[in-house]
C-alpha cells in the first residue's frame, strides 16, 4: 500500500502551495485531485489574469477578511504577499502591481501561476494523482492514518499520518470545488458554519438590467439599503446583466445582501451615476446644458450625461418624451432628472447562487482549528487550508493569499 509523509486533498491554490512547501521540506508528498489537471479554479481567477495577492500590510489585510481576519495572523506571519511574489519570481513569473494594491502576473495569464507552482512541486518530488476523488479520511484512535479514494471506479487506500484538506468551497462547482471538504470535516466531528455564496452577482426586480445588459459603468457609487436604512456604499465599477447587477462594487456589497435576503429583509441598491457632483452642482450643469442646447431633442440631450443604453431607461422612468425640445422641460422636470441620475434604485430579490459566486462564505469552524498550525483540534494529523475554512474576503487578491498562507503553514514540518 502507498504511504506518504503528507497527503494533500485537492490541487487548487492551497493544495499546490502545500505541495511546494511540504516537498521542499524534504517530505514525501502526495496530492490527490479529482479533476484531470491542477488549479482549475486558479485558471479562471481575475478573469484569467489571476489577482495573486494584495500589497496591503498584515493589519489592513486582516480587516478585509470575514468573519475574523485575526485568525490568520500566524499564517500571514509564516507566508505573506511578499513570500508568494518572491516564490513566483524564483519560478520565473514576473508580477506587476495595479490600482488597489492588486498584484497580477506580468503575462496576465493565470495559467503561468498554475504552471509555476505545479512544476515547482513536481521538481521538489511531490507526486500528483489526478482523476482521484477522496471519499474519506481514515482514523485510528482519533489520529489520521490515511485516506480512501476512488480511481477508475475502484476504491483504494493511501497511508499517511498527516492529511491536509484543501478541497476549496462549493462555488463554481465545474472547477471541482463541490463542497467535499465540508463532508470530510463533518465526518471528523467538525462544525461547519453556515455556507452561503459571497462575492455574487445580484438579481433585481426591475428589468433595467435587461435593457442595459452588457453596459459597464465606471466610477459610480452604489448604496445598499436594508429595510430602508443605509448600510454601506461602494465606489467603483458596476455591470448590468440580464438578471440585474454585477461588477466589483456589487460583488463587494453582495455579502451583506445575501445575509439580509436570508433574514427576509427588504433590500435595495441605489446607483448614483454622477457621484462627482452633488445635487446642486449637477442641477447647475444640467441647467447650463438646457440653456446651451434649447433646440435639441431631450433624447439627444441625455447623450451628454449618460451612455446610450441607459437613456431609454431614464426617459421611461421619468415619463419624458424623447422628441420633446429641451427648452420645453420645466424646472420641476429638470430636478426630477437630477434626482434620477443621483438615484436609480434597484429592488434586490435574489442572487446568482454558488454557481456564480466567487467565494463560499462559512466553512470549518475557526475555534476547532489551531491557527498556529492549521491542525484540527479534534483529530491528530488532520489539517485544513484554503476556502474550506470559515474564512472569506473581499476582492483584491485577498482570497488567494488566504489559500497560499494557510496551505504553506499547514505543510510546515
Ligand atoms: C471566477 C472566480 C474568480 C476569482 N478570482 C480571484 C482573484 O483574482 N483573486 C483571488 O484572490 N481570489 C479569486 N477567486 C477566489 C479563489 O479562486 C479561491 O479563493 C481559491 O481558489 C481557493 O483555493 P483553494 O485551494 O482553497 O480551493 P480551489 O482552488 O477551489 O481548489 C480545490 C481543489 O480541490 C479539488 N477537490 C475537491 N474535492 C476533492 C476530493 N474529494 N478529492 C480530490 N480533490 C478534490 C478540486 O477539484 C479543486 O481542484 C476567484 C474565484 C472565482 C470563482
Amino acid at each position: 500500500m502507498e504511504a506518504y509523509d503528507i497527503i494533500i486533498i485537492g490541487a487548487g491554490a492551497a493544495g499546490l502551495i502545500a505541495a511546494v512547501h511540504g516537498s521542499e521540506c524534504g517530505l514525501n508528498v502526495a496530492v490527490f485531485e479529482k479533476m484531470s489537471s491542477p488549479g482549475r479554479k486558479l485558471l479562471i481567477t481575475g478573469k484569467g489574469r489571476c489577482n495573486i495577492t494584495n500589497s496591503a500590510e498584515i493589519k489592513e489585510f486582516m480587516t478585509e477578511v470575514y468573519p475574523d481576519g485575526r485568525f490568520l495572523y500566524p499564517a500571514f506571519k509564516s507566508f505573506f504577499s511578499s513570500d508568494i511574489l518572491s516564490l513566483l519570481e524564483d519560478c520565473g513569473v514576473e508580477t506587476m502591481l495595479e490600482r488597489g494594491g492588486r498584484y497580477f502576473p506580468k503575462s496576465e495569464k493565470a495559467s503561468d501561476i498554475v504552471d509555476a507552482l505545479y512544476k515547482r512541486a513536481l521538481d521538489n518530488g511531490a507526486k500528483f494523482f489526478f482523476n482521484t476523488t477522496v471519499n474519506s479520511v481514515i482514523y485510528e484512535n482519533d489520529a489520521v492514518s490515511g485516506i480512501e479514494y476512488a480511481e477508475n471506479g475502484r476504491t483504494k487506500v493511501a497511508k499517511s499520518a498527516k492529511v491536509i484538506i484543501c478541497t476549496g468551497g462549493k462555488s463554481y462547482p465545474g472547477t471541482g470545488s463541490t463542497g467535499d471538504g465540508y463532508r470530510l470535516a463533518e465526518a471528523a466531528g467538525h462544525r461547519i458554519e453556515k455556507l452561503f455564496p459571497a462575492l455574487v452577482p445580484l438579481v433585481a426586480k426591475e428589468n433595467y438590467g435587461e435593457q442595459m445588459q452588457g453596459l459597464t459603468l465606471k466610477n459610480i457609487n452604489a448604496t445598499l439599503f436594508v429595510n430602508g436604512k443605509k448600510i454601506t456604499e461602494e465606489f467603483g465599477d458596476l455591470m448590468f446583466a440580464h438578471y440585474g447587477l454585477s461588477g466589483p462594487v456589487i460583488l463587494t456589497i453582495s455579502r451583506r445582501v445575501v445575509i439580509a435576503l436570508e433574514e427576509k429583509s427588504g433590500v435595495s441598491i441605489s446607483v448614483d451615476f454622477k457621484p462627482a457632483l452633488d445635487f446642486e452642482k449637477l442641477d447647475a450643469r444640467l441647467l447650463r446644458d438646457f440653456n446651451e442646447h434649447g433646440k435639441m431633442k431631450v433624447g439627444n440631450l441625455f447623450k451628454l450625461w449618460l451612455p446610450q443604453k441607459a437613456i431609454p431607461v431614464f426617459l421611461n422612468e421619468l415619463g419624458l418624451d424623447e422628441e420633446k425640445p429641451a427648452h420645453q422641460i420645466s424646472g420641476k422636470e429638470r430636478k426630477a432628472i437630477v434626482s434620477k441620475l443621483k438615484n436609480l434604485s434597484f429592488t434586490i430579490t435574489g442572487h446568482r447562487g454558488f454557481k456564480e459566486a466567487v467565494i463560499t462564505a462559512g466553512g470549518v469552524a475557526l475555534d476547532e482549528i489551531n491557527p498556529k498550525t492549521m491542525e484540527s483540534k479534534l483529530k491528530t494529523g488532520l489539517y485544513f487550508a484554503g476556502e474550506v475554512i470559515n474564512l472569506d474576503a473581499n476582492t483584491g487578491g485577498y482570497n488567494l493569499q488566504i489559500a497560499f498562507s494557510t496551505g504553506w503553514l499547514a505543510s510546515e514540518l
